[in-house]
């Protein structure tokens, strides 16, 4: 690992039709947040880079060279980018952590272990779909064939560029369709590197290209593109937005959002082991940093344990290893970026303002390195309805409130704009099953935190969004219907 994270990053290109490209736009540096320096550099694709790479990916979908390559060819290749994946997998872990700090221990399993596993997940999937027959009058036949939609724009955040890279990818490839994949401007290398694999692993030129840029450019582009059917995205509520005007004044392409959190994490007295809820609920929070979609960012705990509780779980945090990010023994890496690390600051000022009480961290630590640190950040007596309570801070910040009662819990834990994750640790089945019923949440986690397969789907409710990856079901944003109608 020492060579790896010391290997000079050439400068990066495009890549489009199969090949690096030097695009028309100029150069951006890419900073690691390890330490501040400078990594290499991406380019910011313009609207015409992205205009060629949609357009190529259009004539490769056209000519049929991959969608309508027989489905036991499609699946060989996947398996054969997925067994790259795994050939590659410290060197991407790697690569990814440099770029955008997850800790190494978290990226390895997250990064390349997760996306092989997507990829395998599809490969075997896709010649499991059939069309149907409809249960029509004798004299006609309906059939309903499903078809793959064409050309899949997808934008995707700085979080865990493979992980939800391989969510779009591998479902939208195995469908047979063509993608332009625009990584998030702080964490595009190793979906680069994927793109160069997947070309070895023998996925026809011009199937998948990556545009890297900025989004108020690269990805407006993309997602304004008239060439474009399907636009999937993982990132912000407000870029969401954006996102879904863009298809209204271009091309009504649909468009799947997977937004934000501001996830519920519910202690109930009756936890069978509150040591063990404390220690994974703190886990839940601060890894990567805070910058998990699902993080359980607001811990909700029932009156007659919320002191004891909350100091096992601070005592928890403090041990957590903040640190170089490529360090084996690091629990909490480093945040993305500067911006990221300050607005994240800004949260803790605001609350403590507004009568929260800072029970842990609130700093920005290991400045001598330049890099962007946080410490894990506990504030107790937070009310419902405080702006750190109310928005997502996307980063090492828990913030704690008590409740008295189931209904009071549901009534903090729904208060909010989002819905994408929850947390319930009790002993009671009868009570885990009603708030899973009562919690306006994606995913109901019971006494755990995380850790969902691809066998389940991800996605919000709410403000939180309006599509799922992973699973079957992620599968038909990737597929239309068509009917065929005829009388016999
Ligand atoms: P972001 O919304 O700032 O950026 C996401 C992507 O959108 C990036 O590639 C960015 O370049 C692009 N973008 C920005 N402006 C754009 C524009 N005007 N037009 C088109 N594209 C544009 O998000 P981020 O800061 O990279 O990631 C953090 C966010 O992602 C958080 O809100 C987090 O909760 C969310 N997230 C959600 C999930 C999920 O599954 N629901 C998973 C991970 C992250």
């Amino acid at each position: 690992m020492n060579e790896l994270r010391s290997h000079p990053v050439a400068p990066q290109k495009l890549y489009i039709d199969g090949a690096w490209e030097e695009g028309t736009g100029e150069a951006q540096d890419v900073l690691s947040p390890i330490d501040g320096s400078r990594l290499t550099t991406i380019v910011r694709a313009s609207a015409a880079d992205v205009d060629r790479a949609v357009a190529v990916a259009r004539h490769a979908f056209e000519d049929g060279r991959w969608s309508r390559a027989a489905p036991a060819h499609r699946k060989k290749v996947l398996h054969k980018l997925a067994d790259l994946i795994e050939a590659h997998a410290l060197e991407l872990a790697v690569l990814g952590v440099r770029d955008n700090g997850t800790e190494i221990g978290m990226a390895m399993k997250a990064e390349p272990g997760s996306a092989a596993g997507t990829f395998r997940y599809y490969a075997e999937a896709l010649d499991k779909v059939y069309g149907e027959i409809a249960p029509t009058a004798p004299g006609i036949l309906g059939l309903v064939h499903k078809e793959p939609v064409g050309v899949v724009g997808a934008i995707v955040p700085w979080n865990f560029p493979l992980m939800i890279g391989a969510w779009k990818l591998a479902p939208a490839l195995a469908a047979g369709n063509s993608v332009v994949l625009k990584p998030a401007e702080t964490a595009s290398l190793t979906l680069l590197r994927l793109a160069e694999l997947a070309t070895e692993a023998g996925l026809p030129d011009g199937v998948f290209n990556v545009v890297t840029g900025q989004g108020s450019v690269t990805g407006e582009a993309l997602a304004m593109s008239m060439g474009v059917d399907v636009l999937v995205f993982t990132g912000s509520g407000g870029v969401g937005r954006r996102l879904l005007e863009y298809a209204a004044r271009s091309n009504l392409k649909r468009c799947y959002l997977e937004l934000g959190g501001k996830s519920p994490n519910v202690v109930f007295a009756d936890a069978s082991d509150l040591e063990q809820a404390a220690k994974v609920s703190a886990a839940g929070i601060f890894r990567n940093a805070g910058q998990v979609c699902v993080a359980g960012s607001r811990l909700l705990v029932e009156d007659s344990v919320h002191d004891a509780f909350v100091d096992a779980l601070a005592r928890h945090a403090a041990a957590m290893k903040v640190g170089d990010p490529l360090d084996l023994t690091t629990n909490i890496g480093a945040v993305n970026n500067m911006p990221q690390l300050e607005s994240n600051l800004g949260f803790v000022t605001r609350a403590v303002e507004e009568g929260a009480t800072l029970a842990l961290g609130g700093s920005r630590v290991l400045e001598d390195t330049g890099g962007y640190y946080m410490e894990p950040t506990v504030l107790t007596g937070v009310k419902p309805q405080d702006n750190v309570a109310q928005n997502e801070v996307f980063g090492p910040v828990l913030a704690v409130t008590p409740f008295t009662s189931d209904e009071e819990a549901v009534q903090i834990a729904n208060s909010t704009k989002f819905g994408l994750a929850a947390g319930v640790w009790t002993s009671n089945l009868s009570r885990a099953h009603r708030m899973v019923r009562d919690i306006q949440a994606g995913v109901v986690h019971v006494n755990t935190y995380g850790g969902p397969d691809t066998t389940v789907p991800l996605g919000g409710v709410k403000q939180s969004g309006n599509g799922h990856d992973k699973s079957m079901h992620a599968f038909d944003k990737y597929f239309d219907l068509k009917t065929a109608w005829m009388q016999l």
